[in-house]
Protein backbone atom coordinates (compact mmCIF):
# COMPACT_ATOMS: atom_id res chain seq x y z
CA UNK A 1 0.00 0.00 0.00
CA UNK A 2 1.38 3.53 -0.76
CA UNK A 3 0.02 6.40 0.15
CA UNK A 4 1.04 9.94 0.46
CA UNK A 5 -1.26 12.30 2.93
CA UNK A 6 -0.92 15.53 4.22
CA UNK A 7 2.10 15.63 6.42
CA UNK A 8 1.47 17.38 10.04
CA UNK A 9 2.48 21.14 10.40
CA UNK A 10 2.09 21.37 13.80
CA UNK A 11 5.21 21.51 15.06
CA UNK A 12 7.26 23.65 16.89
CA UNK A 13 10.44 25.08 15.40
CA UNK A 14 13.38 25.96 18.05
CA UNK A 15 16.25 28.37 16.85
CA UNK A 16 17.01 29.84 13.34
CA UNK A 17 20.13 31.57 14.36
CA UNK A 18 23.59 30.41 15.05
CA UNK A 19 24.93 29.48 18.11
CA UNK A 20 28.24 31.49 18.72
CA UNK A 21 29.62 31.77 22.56
CA UNK A 22 26.19 30.46 23.79
CA UNK A 23 24.39 33.45 22.02
CA UNK A 24 22.03 33.39 19.26
CA UNK A 25 23.07 35.25 16.44
CA UNK A 26 21.92 36.22 12.82
CA UNK A 27 25.06 35.56 10.38
CA UNK A 28 27.54 38.50 9.75
CA UNK A 29 26.11 38.46 6.14
CA UNK A 30 22.64 39.19 7.64
CA UNK A 31 22.13 35.97 4.98
CA UNK A 32 19.65 33.91 5.78
CA UNK A 33 18.10 30.40 3.68
CA UNK A 34 14.99 27.98 3.50
CA UNK A 35 14.63 25.01 5.03
CA UNK A 36 11.90 22.43 3.11
CA UNK A 37 9.78 19.81 4.58
CA UNK A 38 10.86 17.41 2.28
CA UNK A 39 7.29 15.50 2.83
CA UNK A 40 5.50 18.69 1.06
CA UNK A 41 8.02 20.65 -0.61
CA UNK A 42 6.97 23.96 1.70
CA UNK A 43 8.85 25.78 2.93
CA UNK A 44 9.34 25.42 7.08
CA UNK A 45 11.62 28.30 7.61
CA UNK A 46 14.57 30.54 7.12
CA UNK A 47 17.66 29.94 9.23
CA UNK A 48 20.64 32.11 9.38
CA UNK A 49 23.61 31.62 6.86
CA UNK A 50 26.88 30.97 7.70
CA UNK A 51 29.95 31.66 6.24
CA UNK A 52 33.61 32.30 6.17
CA UNK A 53 33.29 34.97 8.88
CA UNK A 54 31.19 33.21 11.18
CA UNK A 55 33.44 30.32 11.05
CA UNK A 56 35.85 32.92 11.87
CA UNK A 57 33.74 34.13 14.91
CA UNK A 58 33.70 30.77 16.01
CA UNK A 59 36.52 29.21 16.31
CA UNK A 60 37.78 32.75 18.11
CA UNK A 61 35.13 31.89 20.84
CA UNK A 62 36.32 28.37 20.65
CA UNK A 63 39.73 28.70 21.22
CA UNK A 64 39.42 31.31 23.68
CA UNK A 65 37.13 28.45 25.57
CA UNK A 66 40.13 26.13 25.03
CA UNK A 67 42.79 27.93 26.25
CA UNK A 68 41.61 30.64 28.84
CA UNK A 69 38.12 29.92 29.38
CA UNK A 70 35.99 28.19 31.86
CA UNK A 71 36.15 25.27 29.84
CA UNK A 72 40.19 24.21 30.28
CA UNK A 73 39.90 24.71 34.30
CA UNK A 74 36.63 22.59 34.77
CA UNK A 75 37.53 18.93 35.92
CA UNK A 76 37.19 15.64 33.93
CA UNK A 77 34.15 14.19 36.09
CA UNK A 78 32.47 17.73 35.73
CA UNK A 79 32.42 17.43 31.89
CA UNK A 80 30.93 14.40 32.15
CA UNK A 81 27.82 15.72 34.37
CA UNK A 82 27.26 17.94 31.86
CA UNK A 83 26.76 15.28 29.28
CA UNK A 84 24.57 13.43 31.28
CA UNK A 85 22.57 16.53 31.82
CA UNK A 86 22.92 17.37 28.22
CA UNK A 87 21.47 13.62 27.64
CA UNK A 88 18.66 14.23 30.38
CA UNK A 89 17.76 16.96 28.35
CA UNK A 90 17.48 15.75 25.43
CA UNK A 91 15.29 12.55 27.02
CA UNK A 92 12.75 15.48 28.70
CA UNK A 93 12.27 16.66 24.87
CA UNK A 94 12.12 13.62 23.23
CA UNK A 95 8.85 14.30 21.66
CA UNK A 96 9.35 17.44 20.47
CA UNK A 97 13.04 16.47 19.01
CA UNK A 98 11.41 13.68 17.28
CA UNK A 99 8.75 16.15 15.50
CA UNK A 100 11.56 18.25 14.62
CA UNK A 101 13.40 16.03 13.03
CA UNK A 102 10.52 14.02 11.13
CA UNK A 103 9.26 17.56 9.84
CA UNK A 104 12.92 18.58 8.28
CA UNK A 105 14.80 15.40 7.14
CA UNK A 106 11.17 13.32 6.29
CA UNK A 107 11.94 10.33 8.12
CA UNK A 108 9.37 8.04 9.88
CA UNK A 109 8.58 9.29 13.37
CA UNK A 110 9.05 6.43 14.87
CA UNK A 111 12.74 6.19 13.33
CA UNK A 112 13.80 9.09 14.79
CA UNK A 113 12.45 8.12 17.92
CA UNK A 114 14.84 5.53 17.70
CA UNK A 115 17.11 7.75 16.56
CA UNK A 116 17.05 9.91 19.48
CA UNK A 117 17.48 6.05 22.04
CA UNK A 118 20.53 6.20 20.38
CA UNK A 119 21.27 9.89 20.88
CA UNK A 120 20.77 9.81 24.78
CA UNK A 121 22.87 6.50 24.42
CA UNK A 122 25.71 8.11 22.94
CA UNK A 123 25.77 11.39 25.10
CA UNK A 124 26.15 9.24 27.91
CA UNK A 125 27.82 6.78 27.08
CA UNK A 126 30.90 9.16 26.61
CA UNK A 127 29.49 10.91 30.32
CA UNK A 128 30.66 7.94 31.17
CA UNK A 129 34.02 7.95 29.60
CA UNK A 130 34.80 11.55 30.34
CA UNK A 131 37.22 11.06 34.01
CA UNK A 132 37.87 7.95 32.67
CA UNK A 133 40.33 8.77 29.86
CA UNK A 134 44.24 8.16 30.79
CA UNK A 135 47.70 7.44 29.76
CA UNK A 136 50.44 4.92 30.67
CA UNK A 137 53.90 5.01 32.76
CA UNK A 138 56.30 3.61 30.69
CA UNK A 139 59.82 2.05 31.88
CA UNK A 140 62.24 3.72 29.51
CA UNK A 141 65.59 3.20 29.71
CA UNK A 142 67.81 5.48 32.31
CA UNK A 143 67.10 7.73 35.56
CA UNK A 144 64.28 8.90 33.74
CA UNK A 145 60.30 8.85 34.56
CA UNK A 146 58.08 8.98 31.72
CA UNK A 147 54.67 8.94 31.22
CA UNK A 148 51.93 9.90 28.56
CA UNK A 149 49.04 12.75 28.88
CA UNK A 150 45.90 12.20 26.68
CA UNK A 151 44.94 15.84 26.00
CA UNK A 152 42.06 17.42 23.92
CA UNK A 153 43.39 18.03 20.16
CA UNK A 154 42.10 21.45 20.83
CA UNK A 155 39.66 23.21 18.43
CA UNK A 156 37.44 20.92 16.83
CA UNK A 157 35.63 21.59 13.65
CA UNK A 158 32.76 18.97 12.59
CA UNK A 159 30.87 19.05 9.45
CA UNK A 160 27.69 16.83 10.05
CA UNK A 161 25.12 14.98 7.19
CA UNK A 162 21.33 15.79 6.46
CA UNK A 163 20.59 11.55 6.66
CA UNK A 164 20.98 11.51 10.81
CA UNK A 165 21.16 15.34 11.73
CA UNK A 166 20.49 14.22 16.03
CA UNK A 167 22.78 11.15 15.53
CA UNK A 168 25.30 12.47 13.53
CA UNK A 169 25.69 15.42 15.82
CA UNK A 170 25.99 13.33 19.35
CA UNK A 171 28.52 10.32 17.73
CA UNK A 172 30.87 13.63 17.32
CA UNK A 173 29.96 16.24 19.65
CA UNK A 174 29.91 13.83 22.66
CA UNK A 175 33.63 11.97 22.23
CA UNK A 176 34.62 15.64 21.64
CA UNK A 177 33.86 17.15 24.80
CA UNK A 178 34.00 14.41 26.98
CA UNK A 179 37.80 14.44 26.18
CA UNK A 180 37.89 18.89 26.31
CA UNK A 181 37.87 19.57 23.34
CA UNK A 182 36.04 22.89 22.20
CA UNK A 183 33.56 22.50 18.85
CA UNK A 184 32.33 24.71 15.87
CA UNK A 185 30.07 22.24 14.03
CA UNK A 186 28.09 23.28 10.83
CA UNK A 187 25.16 21.30 9.86
CA UNK A 188 23.84 20.06 6.47
CA UNK A 189 21.88 23.02 4.45
CA UNK A 190 18.95 20.05 4.27
CA UNK A 191 18.10 19.54 7.97
CA UNK A 192 19.38 22.53 10.12
CA UNK A 193 16.65 22.62 12.75
CA UNK A 194 17.13 19.91 15.31
CA UNK A 195 20.67 20.46 15.98
CA UNK A 196 19.89 24.13 16.97
CA UNK A 197 16.86 23.20 19.01
CA UNK A 198 20.56 20.72 20.66
CA UNK A 199 22.16 23.75 20.94
CA UNK A 200 19.54 25.23 23.56
CA UNK A 201 19.86 22.33 25.78
CA UNK A 202 23.23 22.69 25.94
CA UNK A 203 23.20 26.08 26.54
CA UNK A 204 20.38 24.85 29.09
CA UNK A 205 23.12 22.66 30.64
CA UNK A 206 25.38 24.64 31.48
CA UNK A 207 28.12 23.95 28.69
CA UNK A 208 30.34 27.09 29.30
CA UNK A 209 30.27 30.06 26.50
CA UNK A 210 32.23 28.76 23.06
CA UNK A 211 32.50 25.10 23.98
CA UNK A 212 30.07 23.89 21.67
CA UNK A 213 29.29 26.62 18.47
CA UNK A 214 26.75 25.74 15.60
CA UNK A 215 26.50 27.07 12.19
CA UNK A 216 23.70 26.19 9.82
CA UNK A 217 25.60 27.09 6.30
CA UNK A 218 26.77 25.14 3.06
CA UNK A 219 29.18 23.01 1.94
CA UNK A 220 31.22 24.92 -0.10
CA UNK A 221 31.30 27.97 1.79
CA UNK A 222 31.02 27.59 5.78
CA UNK A 223 32.07 23.89 5.75
CA UNK A 224 35.16 24.78 3.18
CA UNK A 225 35.72 27.73 5.50
CA UNK A 226 36.54 24.78 8.60
CA UNK A 227 38.21 22.59 6.66
CA UNK A 228 40.62 25.36 5.68
CA UNK A 229 40.82 27.22 8.55
CA UNK A 230 44.14 27.86 10.06
CA UNK A 231 42.81 27.64 13.70
CA UNK A 232 41.10 24.83 13.61
CA UNK A 233 42.77 21.65 15.18
CA UNK A 234 41.03 18.52 13.52
CA UNK A 235 38.13 18.43 11.26
CA UNK A 236 35.67 15.31 11.54
CA UNK A 237 33.25 14.87 8.92
CA UNK A 238 30.66 12.55 7.77
CA UNK A 239 29.49 12.55 3.99
CA UNK A 240 29.93 12.12 0.40
CA UNK A 241 33.55 10.49 -0.53
CA UNK A 242 33.81 13.03 -3.14
CA UNK A 243 33.53 15.69 -0.20
CA UNK A 244 36.00 13.70 2.18
CA UNK A 245 38.56 14.10 -0.68
CA UNK A 246 37.71 17.77 -0.51
CA UNK A 247 38.23 17.84 2.88
CA UNK A 248 41.63 16.16 2.86
CA UNK A 249 43.11 17.96 0.36
CA UNK A 250 41.88 21.68 2.16
CA UNK A 251 43.86 20.00 5.52
CA UNK A 252 46.72 19.79 3.77
CA UNK A 253 46.82 22.93 2.02
CA UNK A 254 46.41 24.66 5.65
CA UNK A 255 47.26 23.80 8.62
CA UNK A 256 47.75 19.79 8.38
CA UNK A 257 44.60 19.62 10.59
CA UNK A 258 43.75 15.98 11.78
CA UNK A 259 41.10 14.76 9.85
CA UNK A 260 38.21 12.06 10.47
CA UNK A 261 35.87 10.88 7.70
CA UNK A 262 33.02 8.94 7.60
CA UNK A 263 32.34 8.26 3.79
CA UNK A 264 29.99 6.84 1.88
CA UNK A 265 29.50 2.87 1.43
CA UNK A 266 28.08 -0.20 -1.52
CA UNK A 267 27.65 -2.48 1.67
CA UNK A 268 27.07 -5.98 0.42
CA UNK A 269 24.62 -7.93 2.35
CA UNK A 270 25.34 -11.74 1.49
CA UNK A 271 22.50 -14.34 1.22
CA UNK A 272 23.52 -17.97 1.43
CA UNK A 273 20.91 -20.60 1.04
CA UNK A 274 21.13 -22.19 4.12
CA UNK A 275 19.90 -19.18 5.97
CA UNK A 276 16.81 -19.05 8.11
CA UNK A 277 14.69 -17.48 5.01
CA UNK A 278 12.63 -15.19 6.48
CA UNK A 279 14.94 -13.26 8.80
CA UNK A 280 17.20 -12.50 5.58
CA UNK A 281 14.24 -11.70 3.84
CA UNK A 282 13.44 -9.14 6.64
CA UNK A 283 17.19 -7.94 7.01
CA UNK A 284 17.74 -7.24 3.61
CA UNK A 285 14.75 -5.72 3.41
CA UNK A 286 15.26 -3.25 5.94
CA UNK A 287 19.13 -3.43 5.24
CA UNK A 288 18.18 -1.16 1.95
CA UNK A 289 14.92 0.14 2.57
CA UNK A 290 15.70 1.89 6.19
CA UNK A 291 15.63 5.59 6.21
CA UNK A 292 14.15 5.93 2.59
CA UNK A 293 18.00 4.32 1.34
CA UNK A 294 20.07 7.16 3.20
CA UNK A 295 22.26 5.33 4.67
CA UNK A 296 26.07 5.20 4.16
CA UNK A 297 26.05 1.71 5.77
CA UNK A 298 22.76 0.37 3.31
CA UNK A 299 22.73 -2.97 2.28
CA UNK A 300 23.45 -1.91 -1.78
CA UNK A 301 24.71 -5.00 -3.08
CA UNK A 302 22.44 -7.62 -2.03
CA UNK A 303 24.33 -11.08 -3.21
CA UNK A 304 22.01 -14.03 -2.89
CA UNK A 305 23.33 -17.42 -3.81
CA UNK A 306 22.00 -18.94 -6.99
CA UNK A 307 20.26 -21.99 -5.04
CA UNK A 308 17.21 -19.43 -3.46
CA UNK A 309 17.71 -17.50 -5.86
CA UNK A 310 14.48 -17.20 -7.57
CA UNK A 311 12.28 -17.87 -4.31
CA UNK A 312 14.15 -15.13 -2.50
CA UNK A 313 13.56 -12.58 -5.17
CA UNK A 314 10.06 -13.44 -5.68
CA UNK A 315 9.47 -12.89 -1.55
CA UNK A 316 11.76 -9.85 -1.35
CA UNK A 317 9.67 -8.27 -4.29
CA UNK A 318 6.51 -9.31 -2.54
CA UNK A 319 7.81 -7.42 0.77
CA UNK A 320 8.74 -4.33 -1.05
CA UNK A 321 5.49 -3.82 -2.61
CA UNK A 322 3.82 -3.70 0.49
CA UNK A 323 6.16 -1.71 2.32
CA UNK A 324 3.84 1.45 3.47
CA UNK A 325 5.42 4.71 2.06
CA UNK A 326 3.83 8.33 2.94
CA UNK A 327 3.10 11.15 5.71
CA UNK A 328 6.45 10.75 8.03
CA UNK A 329 4.37 11.55 10.73
CA UNK A 330 1.99 8.82 10.35
CA UNK A 331 2.64 5.84 12.80
CA UNK A 332 2.40 3.02 10.52
CA UNK A 333 4.18 4.55 7.72
CA UNK A 334 7.07 2.95 7.40
CA UNK A 335 8.92 5.34 4.30
CA UNK A 336 8.72 8.95 3.97
CA UNK A 337 10.46 11.24 1.61
CA UNK A 338 14.23 11.29 0.05
CA UNK A 339 15.09 14.49 1.77
CA UNK A 340 15.10 17.17 -0.70
CA UNK A 341 14.88 17.44 -4.88
CA UNK A 342 18.11 16.87 -5.42
CA UNK A 343 18.66 13.82 -4.10
CA UNK A 344 14.97 12.75 -5.83
CA UNK A 345 16.61 13.34 -9.24
CA UNK A 346 19.69 11.24 -8.31
CA UNK A 347 18.23 8.35 -7.05
CA UNK A 348 15.30 8.39 -10.02
CA UNK A 349 18.19 9.19 -12.27
CA UNK A 350 19.77 5.94 -11.09
CA UNK A 351 16.90 3.57 -11.41
CA UNK A 352 17.09 4.63 -15.01
CA UNK A 353 20.61 4.09 -15.73
CA UNK A 354 19.67 0.13 -13.83
CA UNK A 355 16.77 -0.38 -16.89
CA UNK A 356 18.99 1.50 -19.32
CA UNK A 357 21.61 -1.21 -18.60
CA UNK A 358 19.23 -4.16 -18.61
CA UNK A 359 18.78 -5.00 -15.08
CA UNK A 360 14.89 -6.21 -14.07
CA UNK A 361 13.09 -4.10 -12.84
CA UNK A 362 10.61 -6.35 -10.36
CA UNK A 363 9.09 -3.61 -8.51
CA UNK A 364 8.75 0.26 -7.55
CA UNK A 365 10.65 3.27 -10.04
CA UNK A 366 8.14 5.76 -9.45
CA UNK A 367 6.97 8.68 -7.87
CA UNK A 368 4.69 8.00 -4.83
CA UNK A 369 2.21 11.06 -4.59
CA UNK A 370 1.82 14.55 -6.25
CA UNK A 371 3.84 16.44 -3.50
CA UNK A 372 7.11 15.97 -1.85
CA UNK A 373 9.81 13.94 -2.92
CA UNK A 374 8.29 10.23 -1.83
CA UNK A 375 9.83 7.11 -4.62
CA UNK A 376 8.65 3.61 -4.12
CA UNK A 377 10.54 1.07 -2.82
CA UNK A 378 12.05 -0.72 -5.86
CA UNK A 379 13.88 -3.91 -6.49
CA UNK A 380 16.26 -5.01 -9.78
CA UNK A 381 16.80 -8.35 -10.11
CA UNK A 382 19.97 -9.58 -12.25
CA UNK A 383 22.33 -6.75 -11.61
CA UNK A 384 25.46 -7.31 -12.62
CA UNK A 385 28.56 -6.28 -10.95
CA UNK A 386 29.59 -3.65 -13.72
CA UNK A 387 26.16 -2.08 -13.86
CA UNK A 388 26.03 1.68 -12.35
CA UNK A 389 23.62 0.32 -9.77
CA UNK A 390 25.82 -1.72 -8.21
CA UNK A 391 28.98 0.29 -8.66
CA UNK A 392 27.74 3.48 -7.22
CA UNK A 393 26.61 4.62 -3.73
CA UNK A 394 22.35 5.38 -4.62
CA UNK A 395 21.61 6.63 -1.58
CA UNK A 396 17.63 5.69 -1.80
CA UNK A 397 14.99 3.09 -1.70
CA UNK A 398 16.59 0.54 -4.25
CA UNK A 399 17.88 -3.17 -4.26
CA UNK A 400 20.21 -4.04 -6.09
CA UNK A 401 19.64 -8.01 -6.43
CA UNK A 402 23.10 -10.03 -7.42
CA UNK A 403 23.38 -13.40 -8.29
CA UNK A 404 26.47 -15.48 -6.67
CA UNK A 405 27.65 -19.42 -6.94
CA UNK A 406 29.98 -20.25 -3.88
CA UNK A 407 31.65 -18.37 -0.90
CA UNK A 408 35.24 -17.53 -2.72
CA UNK A 409 33.29 -15.70 -5.33
CA UNK A 410 31.27 -14.16 -3.39
CA UNK A 411 33.80 -12.44 -1.43
CA UNK A 412 35.83 -11.46 -3.99
CA UNK A 413 33.07 -9.33 -5.44
CA UNK A 414 32.02 -8.19 -2.68
CA UNK A 415 35.83 -6.51 -2.25
CA UNK A 416 35.66 -5.51 -5.86
CA UNK A 417 35.20 -1.89 -4.58
CA UNK A 418 36.40 0.89 -3.21
CA UNK A 419 33.96 1.24 -0.53
CA UNK A 420 34.74 -0.85 2.39
CA UNK A 421 32.15 0.54 5.45
CA UNK A 422 30.14 -2.56 6.52
CA UNK A 423 29.24 -6.11 5.08
CA UNK A 424 26.65 -8.58 6.76
CA UNK A 425 26.10 -12.18 5.76
CA UNK A 426 23.20 -14.18 6.40
CA UNK A 427 23.87 -17.99 7.25
CA UNK A 428 23.47 -20.93 9.87
CA UNK A 429 26.86 -22.24 9.18
CA UNK A 430 29.54 -20.08 11.80
CA UNK A 431 32.40 -21.47 9.26
CA UNK A 432 30.88 -19.52 6.19
CA UNK A 433 29.70 -16.59 8.29
CA UNK A 434 33.28 -16.21 9.65
CA UNK A 435 34.98 -16.23 6.19
CA UNK A 436 32.90 -13.49 5.25
CA UNK A 437 34.04 -11.57 8.32
CA UNK A 438 37.52 -12.37 8.43
CA UNK A 439 38.17 -11.65 4.57
CA UNK A 440 35.62 -9.16 3.77
CA UNK A 441 37.42 -5.62 4.28
CA UNK A 442 34.70 -3.70 5.65
CA UNK A 443 34.64 -1.55 8.81
CA UNK A 444 31.66 -3.19 9.97
CA UNK A 445 30.18 -7.00 9.61
CA UNK A 446 26.66 -8.29 10.87
CA UNK A 447 25.88 -11.33 10.96
CA UNK A 448 22.62 -12.53 11.09
CA UNK A 449 21.53 -8.87 11.15
CA UNK A 450 22.14 -5.44 10.03
CA UNK A 451 22.72 -1.65 11.18
CA UNK A 452 22.70 -2.82 15.04
CA UNK A 453 24.55 0.01 16.48
CA UNK A 454 25.28 0.91 20.08
CA UNK A 455 27.41 3.53 21.43
CA UNK A 456 29.65 1.18 22.65
CA UNK A 457 30.70 -0.56 19.45
CA UNK A 458 33.28 1.45 16.61
CA UNK A 459 32.22 2.50 13.50
CA UNK A 460 34.15 3.47 10.32
CA UNK A 461 35.23 2.63 6.74
CA UNK A 462 38.08 0.49 5.51
CA UNK A 463 39.32 1.76 1.96
CA UNK A 464 37.92 5.33 0.79
CA UNK A 465 35.14 4.71 3.29
CA UNK A 466 37.06 6.77 5.73
CA UNK A 467 39.65 7.81 8.58
CA UNK A 468 39.18 6.46 11.99
CA UNK A 469 36.70 5.08 13.76
CA UNK A 470 33.66 6.94 15.35
CA UNK A 471 31.99 5.41 18.74
CA UNK A 472 33.61 3.07 21.01
CA UNK A 473 36.30 3.66 23.17
CA UNK A 474 38.12 3.66 19.54
CA UNK A 475 36.20 6.78 19.11
CA UNK A 476 37.82 8.38 21.67
CA UNK A 477 41.50 8.42 20.25
CA UNK A 478 40.31 11.08 17.14
CA UNK A 479 39.93 13.57 19.91
CA UNK A 480 43.21 13.01 21.84
CA UNK A 481 46.78 14.52 21.39
CA UNK A 482 49.28 11.97 23.05
CA UNK A 483 51.49 13.87 25.57
CA UNK A 484 54.70 12.10 26.14
CA UNK A 485 56.21 13.71 29.57
CA UNK A 486 59.88 12.62 30.56
CA UNK A 487 61.29 13.90 34.08
CA UNK A 488 64.79 12.97 34.80
CA UNK A 489 65.21 11.78 38.27
P1 LIG B 1 25.43 14.77 0.25
O1 LIG B 1 25.93 14.68 -1.16
O2 LIG B 1 24.82 13.53 0.73
O3 LIG B 1 24.62 16.00 0.55
P2 LIG B 1 27.83 15.95 1.19
O4 LIG B 1 29.10 15.25 1.37
O5 LIG B 1 27.70 16.91 0.04
O6 LIG B 1 26.72 14.85 1.14
O7 LIG B 1 27.43 16.75 2.49
C1 LIG B 1 27.74 16.37 3.81
C2 LIG B 1 28.13 17.61 4.58
O8 LIG B 1 29.28 18.17 3.96
C3 LIG B 1 27.10 18.72 4.60
O9 LIG B 1 27.14 19.38 5.86
C4 LIG B 1 27.58 19.65 3.51
O10 LIG B 1 27.17 20.98 3.68
C5 LIG B 1 29.08 19.53 3.69
N1 LIG B 1 29.87 19.90 2.49
C6 LIG B 1 29.52 19.80 1.19
N2 LIG B 1 30.50 20.26 0.40
C7 LIG B 1 31.51 20.67 1.21
C8 LIG B 1 32.80 21.25 0.99
N3 LIG B 1 33.26 21.51 -0.23
N4 LIG B 1 33.56 21.52 2.07
C9 LIG B 1 33.13 21.24 3.32
N5 LIG B 1 31.92 20.72 3.58
C10 LIG B 1 31.11 20.44 2.55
Amino acid sequence: MVTAKEPKQQVKIGPTRLLINNEWVESVSGRRFETINPATGEIICEVAEADAPDVDKAVQVARAAFTSGEWSKISATKRGELLYKLADLIAQNIDELAQLETLDNGKPLQDSLSDLELVIATYRYYAGWADKVQGKTIPINGPYFCYTRHEPVGVVGQIIPWNFPLLMQAWKLAPALATGNTVVMKTAEQTPLSALRVGELIVEAGFPPGVVNILSGYGPTAGAAIARHMDIDKVAFTGSTEVGHLIMEAAAKSNLKRVTLELGGKSPNIVFADADFDQAIAGAHDAIFFNQGQCCCAGSRLFVEEKCYDEFVAKTVEKARNRIVGNPFDPDTEQGPQVDQEQFNRVMSYIESGMREGAQMLCGGNRVGEQGYFIAPTVFADVRDEMKIAQEEIFGPVMSIIKFKDIEEVIQRANATMYGLAAAVWTQDITKAQAIANNVRAGTIWVNCYDVFDAAAPFGGFKQSGIGRELGEYGLQQYTEIKTVTIKL
